[in-house]
């Protein structure tokens, strides 16, 4: 299936996004890519192939989705796997045993015990650097590589792609970046350095709440053969349907992301002249913000009064979602560690929807006006 789109190469993100799949079946002229169910495919004759024999090999509804990440993310080789965390599994199994990694402190909490579920079979050494000091020195001759998540997860941290490229470089490490939080859209890291992105598609690539899967991005042929190789060989692969879905989520994906911002910006500017709220934790770019009650004890009652926001884990979706880091998603991080790099019990989590920004504020005002 060759990606017109794809191969022009001349046209704008938003462009490229919503045409993503049309013009590629001459024979229908369907302007959605079909979906393959189909798991095997007939060869013409012995030694011959149509270029698909098996699905978990290739998958013509999912070169498509492959090719559209490879483009969107700047990179060789796009895979679509079933979930992010089964990407981060496929990235990690590039390193032979007893690889040193220096990885982000402010983590997923699931990428954090993954890590530790590593480190416990004794395949790798983590360290965990919290600022770009700490990068600079502990990124040796001795690093496999270096994963970072930059904003942080959930503290918006940010921290420069390029300069961590740098000293990776130098060292013959391999940078990978988990690009969840921004999308290529506002950070495109293989631009800036960066060797491997990963994606949870789960959250704003598919943004609607209905799809699990997960995104691998190489900026070399090699690494991106390596890893489709792999990838063929453990089977972890998105499924058509799924593959269906997540193109018809980026069609869309400029235009979320835009509402994203500008709800997350007006959201901002309501929780910074809250008295209830004593700190504000949003790095400017993109619709992930974090904030501090001034009481943890008002939690409670602060996620029961909400009806516009729904209390739930993960983010990036078109509904407005509020999550508890310290119960939900970083309840693998032990509690000390957590409190020690600033993810408090106090801390709140926020993924703006696409909802009219007035009501998300208003949702949040009458919550507080409730507790207060
Ligand atoms: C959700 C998430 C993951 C894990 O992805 P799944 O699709 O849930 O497996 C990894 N990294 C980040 C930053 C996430 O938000």
């Amino acid at each position: 299936m060759q990606n017109k789109a794809t191969n022009s190469g001349n046209v704008h993100t938003d462009t490229f996004l919503a045409q993503i799949g049309n013009h590629q079946n001459p024979v229908t002229g369907s302007i959605n890519t079909p979906i393959y169910f189909s798991t095997t495919y007939e060869h013409p004759t012995l030694g011959e192939s149509t270029g698909y024999d098996y699905t978990r090999t290739k998958n013509p509804t999912r070169e498509v989705l492959e090719q559209a990440l490879a483009e969107l993310e700047h990179g060789a080789v796009g895979l679509a796997t079933s979930s992010g965390m089964s990407a981060l599994q496929l990235i990690f199994s590039q390193f032979p045993a007893g690889s040193q990694i220096v990885a982000s402190r402010d983590l997923y909490g699931g990428s954090y015990r993954y890590f530790n579920e590593l480190e416990k079979l004794g395949m790798y050494q983590f360290t965990y650097a919290a600022t770009e000091a700490d990068f600079e020195q502990l990124i040796s001759t001795e690093t496999a590589a270096v994963f970072i998540e930059t904003p942080t997860n959930p503290l918006m941290t940010e921290v420069s792609i390029e300069r961590i490229a740098a000293w990776t470089k130098k060292h013959h490490a391999q940078l990978i970046v988990d690009n969840t939080f921004y999308t290529p859209l506002i950070q495109r890291p293989l631009d800036l350095g960066a060797d491997v992105v990963l994606h949870s598609a789960t959250k704003y690539l598919g943004g609607h709440n209905d799809l699990l899967a997960g995104a691998v991005i190489a900026r070399s042929q090699e690494v991106g053969d390596k890893l489709s190789y792999q990838l063929n060989t453990t089977g972890a692969v998105l499924a058509p349907f799924d593959c269906w879905l997540l193109i018809r989520g980026l069609k869309t994906l400029s235009l979320r992301m835009t509402r994203h911002e500008a709800n997350a910006r007006e959201v901002v500017q309501f929780l910074k002249e809250s008295p209830l709220v004593k700190e504000v934790l949003y790095p400017g770019r993109g619709g992930m913000l974090s904030f501090k009650i001034k009481d943890q004890r008002l939690i409670k009652d602060f996620l029961r009064q909400l009806k516009t926001f729904t209390f739930a884990e993960s983010l990036g979706g078109v509904e407005s979602l509020i999550t508890y880091p310290t119960t939900q998603t970083h309840a693998d991080i032990p509690e000390a560690l957590r409190e020690a790099y600033g993810l408090t019990a106090d801390l709140l989590r926020i993924s703006t929807g696409i909802e009219a920004g007035a009501d998300l504020v208003a949702d949040l005002k009458q919550a507080f006006e409730y507790i207060k």
